[in-house]
């Protein structure tokens, strides 16, 4: 058999915000279809009208955008195998579903939701499959007239699918080996629902597989149990030939404690189990986002890469880009992967450390223009270059630094009393004259002349820097006093040392 393009999919259901794990399985999708030089689907799996949330599809575009995740065809996209969206291509499974009933590999059944719970009552762990089927209403236990007359009718009907007990099912997982069922444990799926005229997932899942020339199905551990099924049903469509191949992802799990991440978690831990912030339309309720609590998309990208995965070397920092020819998905773990949250912290830090003080500062002007303070892009620059490091959020940084472009006001308490002395004013007052007296107000030469003047006098350096850094930020924080001092400028920093003086005595 000739070598198939490579064509994955990453096929939302479009109920609500994606949640973080969908963007690992997507993520996975991309990296093996760049690394082989394939093809990236996004298709809408859109048949359970009763789920469907507006704004979701949007939502989940918006996402990809943002993370820098592109498609190669889909909604929105376009592409030669559309339409991409399931509610749009109802003319196509009606006639893959008669195809089936067609060929005997599936039938047509009347049975009522009450029927069905009557029966669930009557025989116990009750399964609707070739032991119970003839039990049932349904165009092989009833003759063909009847079923022609139900259907002339109007009578509402399902299709199910007609699984052969006793066939070994193997399933062919590139995360799992080969992972064998028997089909006698299946029951018999509803495919189609004449109702809404509709498919279920199972069989427009494999239908568009198969029309979209998917050729591997990387997807999320909780859809392994449907995976035999989906073999069945390329087998009955003769289409084993094409059969993807399979990729059940790990679960994520909680950061701690056992069980899958749920957005409880994150709740209740204070992290963001959505990449964008989600306004449910239903509830009104609002949920963090990645992206609105400050993580940058590559952040987000490099740990999500790594539940699941590793390249198996020390090095942690890698773009998109660089996963891309690392990525192994034979590599990826069975056991699930612990949802450190921390970890992710931990890499925004990192990309904060690695991007440019004006690269941070771009996204810092903004906040300190929201705080009222009209300054140059340099000034945010260099208070950048002198912060950036001690935090994990660029918006972490205006707490931090607002006494660059704000003058304190009021001085903490703690610090006046441990840092301002009895002999703190009249200090002080003579530094204050030393540095009137400064033509170079550098770093350089300020330290040079104030450390001359201390030892002169035998103070000592700690009390005159803390009593000093009380005048010019107000509490105990900050970086270097002279380079505070030299960024605030000789008036500003005079200025600040007279009220200083003034108001702490
Ligand atoms: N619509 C399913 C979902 O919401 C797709 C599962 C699959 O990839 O087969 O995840």
């Amino acid at each position: 058999m000739a070598e198939r393009r490579v064509r994955v999919r990453f096929a939302p259901s479009p109920t609500g915000a994606l949640h973080i794990g969908g963007v690992r399985t997507a993520l996975y999708n991309y990296l093996f279809a760049r690394q082989h030089g394939g093809d990236m689907i996004f298709r809408i799996e859109d048949t359970d009208s009763n789920r469907f949330v507006p704004g979701a599809e949007e939502y989940i575009i918006e996402s990809f955008r943002w993370l820098g995740i592109n498609f190669d065809e889909g909604v929105s996209f376009g592409g030669e195998h559309g339409p991409y969206r399931q509610s749009e291509r109802r003319e196509i499974y009606k006639k893959y579903v008669g195809q089936l009933l067609e060929s005997g590999k599936a039938y047509i059944a009347f049975d009522t939701p009450e029927e069905l719970e009557a029966k669930r009552g009557e025989i116990q762990n009750f399964q609707y499959d070739a032991s119970t089927r003839l039990l049932m209403r349904n165009s092989l236990s009833m003759p063909k007239e009847e079923v022609d007359r139900l259907i002339a009718e109007g009578q509402q009907y399902v299709v199910r699918f007609k699984i052969e007990p006793g066939e070994a099912v193997h399933v062919d997982d590139l995360i799992r080996g080969d992972v064998k069922i028997m089909s006698d444990i299946l029951d018999d799926k509803v495919l189609y629902k004449s109702a809404d005229q509709l498919p279920t997932y199972h069989l427009a899942n494999i239908v568009d597989d198969h029309l979209m020339e998917v050729t591997h199905v990387i997807r999320g551990e909780e859809w392994l149990p449907s995976a035999p099924l989906h073999v069945l049903l390329y087998k009955a469509f003769g289409w084993e030939d094409t059969m993807p191949r399979f990729a059940h992802l790990p679960l994520l799990l909680k950061p701690e404690g056992k069980g899958k991440l749920s957005k409880r978690d994150g709740d209740r831990l204070g992290f963001p189990v959505f990449p964008l912030e989600w306004h449910d339309p239903k509830t009104g309720e609002v949920s963090a986002g990645y992206r609105e609590s400050g993580y940058f998309p590559e952040a987000v990208i490099n740990f999500l890469a790594f539940l699941g995965w590793n390249p198996g070397t020390e090095r942690e920092m890698y773009s998109l880009d660089e996963l891309v020819p690392l990525f192994d998905i034979t590599k990826c773990s069975k056991a699930g992967a612990r949802f450190d949250y921390q970890k992710g912290i931990w890499f925004n830090h990192e990309y904060i450390l690695q991007k440019t003080p004006s690269e941070i500062a771009e996204l810092f002007a903004p906040i300190v223009r929201a705080n009222g303070v009209e300054t140059s892009i340099e000034r945010v620059t260099k208070v950048v270059e002198m912060m950036k490091d001690r935090v994990n959020f660029v918006k972490e940084l205006w707490p931090l630094c607002s006494f660059f472009f704000v003058a304190p006001t009021e001085y903490d308490e703690k610090t006046r009393k441990k840092r301002w002395k009895e002999d703190s004013a009249q200090a002080m007052g003579e530094l204050a004259t030393l540095i009137e007296e400064l033509d170079d107000f550098s770093v350089e030469a300020q330290e040079k002349a104030v450390h001359e003047w201390i030892e002169q006098k035998g103070y000592k350096l700690g009390n005159i820097m803390n009593a000093w850094r009380l005048t010019l930020v107000g509490e105990g924080k900050g970086p270097g006093m002279f380079d505070i001092s030299a960024f605030l400028g000789k008036e500003e920093t005079l200025a600040r040392m007279k009220r200083a003086i003034e108001s702490l005595g």
